[in-house]
């Protein structure tokens, strides 16, 4: 059984914590937090054991009732591999110490490409990260760009990409970013980063980008105008993506009209924390003119990254293939919500 340290258990390392739980070749041999806040007793109620960040943190654990396995160092040294969820840029401190104790390492989005051996998505480019040391998952919208763009790439070669991602302003519990009510263009200069970040998985992909951030803390949006090199009608492109089991094809008669119903949706149906590890993309708004491809995707920030750290661990480790660590984590997760039971509808003749 591959032992997986988790430093960093916030928003990120908590739900990768869980995910590595439940698949069934790998265990969590630790998580390690800053401090000992709710977070921390999550952790324990969940009999994972727990280890301060730093040295100097040992007291206000012990001070608030916890009895600390040891410190982050100790972990890293117990771990055959370690998922990095800290903060922005404590990862590329974090990656010295990964180096030191020879303990291979996942870094996450705000990491900079250029520390790690390769930037990570499954379905686009898990073949890079097989053997590799120091890998980092991109960022939750540079993940639902690569899953998306990858099967169509495939399926009909893409010539350019033109995005405008609709960003949440800040996850349900960062109550240090709010209250706001302003929408921003984030960051003014255009295009956006986001584009550039996407190439760090599809280096030859055509893309230009805008950002846009909003008062939500329920998911991201993306606005999506995809010029494809063959001009497949809808029926058969909506088809391509209902295939892709980290794709949820939203049906019109869900009567889904936003992310709070999506996420509604995925609290009613039992996901853990509400969360939805699949992009969502309506289908009513999947659209080919020619051979430019229209939708609306919204990507659950705080989770679809989740499944990609356990196959990035599988790819470094060598424990499965693509296909093989995709179907296993999808499975023991419990991914793949029913596809729609409108697209019929979509394919049948306007009256
Ligand atoms: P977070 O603030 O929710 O959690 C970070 C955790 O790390 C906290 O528990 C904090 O106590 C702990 N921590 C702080 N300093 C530490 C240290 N020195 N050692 C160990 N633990 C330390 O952050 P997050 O939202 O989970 O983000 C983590 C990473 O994941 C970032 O790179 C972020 O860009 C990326 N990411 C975040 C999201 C998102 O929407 N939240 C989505 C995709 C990727």
């Amino acid at each position: 059984m591959l032992q997986v340290g988790i430093n960093g258990y916030g928003t990120i390392g908590k739900r990768v914590a869980d995910a590595v739980a439940a698949q069934p070749d790998m265990a969590v041999c630790g998580v390690a937090k800053a401090s000992p806040d709710f977070g921390a007793e999550g952790a324990v109620r969940r009999d994972y054991p727990l280890y301060a960040a730093l040295e100097d943190r040992l007291p206000s654990f012990r001070e608030a009732g916890f009895d600390p396995a040891g410190t982050s160092k100790e972990l890293i040294e117990e771990s055959d591999i370690v998922v990095d969820a800290t903060p922005g840029g404590i990862g590329a401190e974090n990656l010295t110490r990964y180096k030191a104790a020879d303990t291979p390492a996942i870094l996450q989005g705000k990491e900079d490409d250029a520390l790690v051996e390769t930037s990570f998505n499954a379905r686009s480019n898990f073949e890079k990260a097989v053997d590799a040391d120091y890998v980092r998952v991109v960022s939750c919208n540079t993940t639902g760009i690569s899953r998306l763009v990858t099967p169509l790439e495939e399926a009909y070669g893409v010539e350019k990409v033109r995005a405008t991602l609709v960003r949440r302003g800040g996850d349900p519990d960062q109550t240090g970013r709010g209250p706001i009510n302003d929408i921003l263009p984030d960051p003014v200069t255009v295009p956006s980063h986001h584009g550039p970040d996407v190439r760090t998985i599809l280096p030859d992909l055509e893309i230009d980008t805008m950002g846009l951030k909003v008062p939500a803390t329920l998911m991201h949006m993306h606005s999506l105008n995809i010029e494809l090199s063959e001009e497949p009608d809808t029926d058969e492109v909506c088809e391509l993506l209902e295939g892709e089991s980290r794709i949820f094809v939203v049906d019109g008669d869900m009567a889904i009209d936003g992310t709070g119903k999506l996420r509604e949706y995925a609290r009613d149906y039992g996901r853990p924390r509400g969360d939805l590890w699949e992009n969502c993309v309506w289908g009513d708004s999947i659209n080919v003119e020619g051979s430019e491809l229209y939708m609306f995707q919204a990507i659950h920030q705080e989770s679809d990254v989740i499944p990609e750290n356990v196959d990035a661990i599988r790819a470094m480790t060598g424990l499965a293939s693509r296909e093989e660590s995709m179907a296993l984590t999808d499975e023991a997760l419990g991914i793949g919500l029913p596809e729609p039971r409108g697209r019929s509808k979509i394919a049948s003749p306007a009256p």
